[in-house]
C-alpha cells in the first residue's frame, strides 16, 4: 500500500452551504448493495439484497443477468427506501451504478446485462421512489466511474484525474472526474488478429474479449480461468495456458498504453475479482515496451481491493455532484 492511499483521507469538496449532506449510493455486484452516506462516510451497515444471509456464490457475478428488468428497478427501490429509513425528507441525491453504457439516466447498452438495454432506469427509480413519498434526485452512473469516484473520495484524491481497470466479469474503465461522454475502455481494441471475437459485445479485437471472465471461459471451454493461470504459473508451465496468460498481460497494458497517449500519464487502479490473476512486473515489462515517449512515462499502477462501500460511497458521490449540475 503507497504511503498516499494509508494517509489520505476523502474530503467533501462540494460547498453545500455547510449542511451534511446525506446521499445513497447504490450498486449491483453478485447482489444488490446501498448505504446512506454522510459527509463520504457510510451511516449504519450496508445493505444488501438479497440480503447477508441469503447464500450466494461469491463468485459469481452473473446471477443478475436472470432478473427481468422490472423486478432489478423494483429491488433497488427497496433498497434505497430501507438506506433512507428515519431520513427520508434529508436525502439530497440518490447514485445508482451499473455496468454497462449510460448516458442521460438510460442504460444505452450493457452486454452483461441485455435486459436492461434501453431502459430508462434513473427516471423509473425516481418515479418509483416518488410513489413512495420520497422525492429526491436519482442519478444512474456507470459502475466503473462509480469505482473511481469512491476511490478519489477514499484517497483523499477529489481533486485530480484517476483512472481504474475494474477487471471481472466484464472490464471496466471508470474515470474521475465526472465529465459528459462515453468511454468504454473495456471495449478498446487491443489486437488485429481476426480470431479474437470472444467479447460479449460482438466486437472483434477488444480488451474484454481477452480479458473478461465470460471471455476466459467461451476461450478455454476445457478449463476455469482459475486452471488457467495455475497452469501457466506453474514450475512447467501449460505452454497454451502461458502464452494466454502474456496475451492477457500484453492486452491491459495496450488499452492502459492507448488511454496514456490520448488522456496523458497519471495513475491507474487495477481492481476487480480477476485482479488476483494479475502479474505486476509483467504488466509493468509490456507497458514499458509500449511507452516510449519520456513526458508519458510518469505513470503509476496500483493495485486496489474491489471493495463495496468504495463503490456505494462513489455512487454517492457522482450523486452528490450531479446536484446543481
Ligand atoms: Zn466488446
Amino acid at each position: 500500500m503507497s504511503e498516499e492511499t494509508a494517509s489520505a483521507s476523502g474530503k467533501a469538496t462540494v460547498d453545500n452551504g455547510g449542511a451534511t449532506m446525506h446521499t445513497i449510493g447504490v450498486i449491483m455486484a453478485e447482489r444488490l448493495y446501498a448505504g446512506l452516506i454522510v459527509d463520504h462516510k457510510l451511516s449504519g451497515e450496508l445493505l444488501s439484497s438479497p440480503p447477508a444471509s441469503v447464500k450466494m456464490d461469491p463468485d459469481d457475478e452473473n446471477s443478475m443477468v436472470e432478473m427481468p428488468t422490472e423486478e432489478v428497478i423494483g429491488s433497488i427501490c427497496d433498497l434505497i427506501l430501507h438506506a433512507a429509513k428515519g431520513h427520508e425528507a434529508s436525502i439530497t441525491a440518490v447514485g445508482v451504478a451499473l455496468p454497462g453504457l449510460i448516458r442521460s439516466g438510460v442504460v444505452e447498452e450493457a452486454p452483461n446485462l441485455p435486459q436492461l438495454k434501453g431502459a430508462r432506469v434513473e427516471a423509473r427509480i425516481s418515479e418509483a421512489l416518488v410513489g413512495h413519498g420520497m422525492t429526491t434526485r436519482v442519478n444512474l452512473v456507470n459502475d466503473a466511474d462509480a469505482m473511481a469516484a469512491g476511490l478519489a473520495s477514499l484517497h483523499g484524491k477529489l481533486d485530480s484525474f484517476i483512472r481504474v481497470w475494474t477487471i471481472g466479469t466484464g472490464i471496466g474503465y471508470g474515470t474521475y472526474p465526472f465529465a459528459e461522454g462515453v468511454w468504454e475502455g473495456g471495449h478498446g481494441v487491443v489486437t488485429l488478429d481476426e480470431k479474437e471475437n470472444y467479447c460479449g459485445c460482438g466486437g472483434r479485437g477488444h480488451l474484454e474479449g481477452i480479458m473478461g471472465h465470460r471471455a476466459m471461459r467461451l476461450r478455454f471451454l476445457d478449463m476455469e480461468p482459475d486452471e488457467v493461470f495455475a497452469a501457466a504459473n506453474r514450475k512447467d508451465p501449460d505452454p497454451r495456458c502461458l502464452e494466454f496468460k502474456k496475451l492477457w498481460h500484453k492486452a491491459l497494458a495496450a488499452a492502459t498504453c492507448s488511454s496514456i497517449h490520448f488522456s496523458g500519464a497519471g495513475r491507474f487502479f487495477l481492481t476487480g475479482y480477476n485482479v488476483r490473476f494479475l502479474d505486476m512486473n509483467m504488466l509493468k515489462d509490456y507497458l514499458h515496451q509500449m511507452v516510449k515517449m519520456s513526458p508519458l512515462q510518469g505513470y503509476a499502477l496500483e493495485i486496489v481491493d474491489d471493495d463495496k462501500l468504495t463503490r456505494v460511497i462513489g455512487a454517492a458521490v457522482a450523486a452528490e455532484q450531479s446536484v446543481g449540475r
